[in-house]
């Protein structure tokens, strides 16, 4: 289960303060000790446990005191709050045109989860807004990946632009982009190629397909097992291609929360959803404040 260790460790961390009266400065430095190295055992970025563990201690040694909370339950309230913040207190809509198409730009590297979530994006935009997507697909690389896309617009009954794996992504795009314009389509999702690590060449398409699509949402996918690499990466894609947003996947597995938990602080940017499975409508819009709840348990 995801956030299972961190949940467990949190949990057993507060369940010490239970009963206590009133906090010592030492009890919420014991505390914190403790809350620190879960999140560090969780594989949450060293900076941003550093900063976060400084402010929770700051505000439960602080003047505020509510007299209807025990003290233990004002430092769960504390880090409930706290934790919300670290993953940007609000959930982030999509980016929209003003005119059609909205153009969704999908990076990320290889197996995130990129050619699913693309899939799962189109499926969530079907049934919300009765949307037309199209996809292209740009991930010219992977052999399958093309295949992967058309199987899933025929599940999805969304029409797929491909050229095969011969051309040049940006051209693919562009000849896209042109067919989406003739059918009226109100979204195109692009798909892209990944890599097993951030590439210079690839970067460099990635680029070109932006330049020429200027895409209103570039959607890194980060696979939520990785770990605090996870918010590297795309901290690594941000600084070469100013993302618009992150969505997490595969919180169904066993996560234990240093991509979530560091994800948003390290590149600035919203998580705009969540992946919870392989299947087509296993994507949720990320509430920072009911994660942060899944984090407490
Ligand atoms: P890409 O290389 O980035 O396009 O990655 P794919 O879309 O091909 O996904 C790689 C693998 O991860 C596939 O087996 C997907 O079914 C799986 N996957 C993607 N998202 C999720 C998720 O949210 N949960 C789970 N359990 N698996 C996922």
């Amino acid at each position: 289960m995801a956030f299972e260790g961190l949940s467990e460790r949190l949990n057993k961390v507060f369940s010490s303060l239970r009963g206590k009266g009133k906090l010592s400065e030492e009890d919420v430095r014991k505390v914190m000790r403790e809350v620190r190295m879960a999140l560090l055992e969780a594989d949450v970025n060293f900076d941003v446990v550093k900063t976060f563990v400084k402010t929770v201690r700051e505000r439960a040694l602080g003047a505020e005191v509510m007299e209807s909370l025990t003290p233990s339950q004002q430092v769960v309230k504390i880090v409930d709050e706290e934790l919300t913040k670290l993953m940007g207190q609000e959930a982030v809509p999509l980016n929209k045109s003003k005119h059609i198409p909205t153009i969704i730009m999908m990076v990320g590297l290889q197996g995130a989860g990129k050619t699913t979530t693309a899939g799962k994006l189109a499926n969530r935009l079907k049934t919300t807004e009765k949307a037309r997507p199209l996809f292209i697909a740009g991930d010219v690389y992977r052999p399958a990946a093309v295949e992967q896309l058309k199987t899933i617009g025929q599940q999805l009954d969304v029409p797929v632009y491909d050229e095969g794996t011969d051309n040049d992504p940006v051209d693919i795009v562009r000849n896209g982009l042109k067919v989406a314009e003739e059918n009226k389509n109100d979204y195109v999702i692009i798909d892209t190629a990944g890599r097993l690590e951030i590439d210079e060449q690839l970067m460099e398409e990635l680029n070109r397909i932006k330049d020429l699509a200027h895409p209103d949402e570039i959607l890194f996918v980060a696979d939520s097992m990785t770990g605090q690499v996870a918010a590297k990466v795309a901290q690594g894609f941000d600084e070469q291609l100013d993302i618009t947003g992150v969505v997490l996947t595969k919180l169904d597995g066993d996560t234990r929360g240093g991509a979530a938990l560091s994800i948003r602080s390290v590149t600035g940017k919203p998580i705009k959803f969540i992946g919870q499975g392989e299947k087509l409508d296993q994507l949720d819009v990320f509430h920072p404040d009911r994660m942060a709840n899944r984090i407490l348990g």
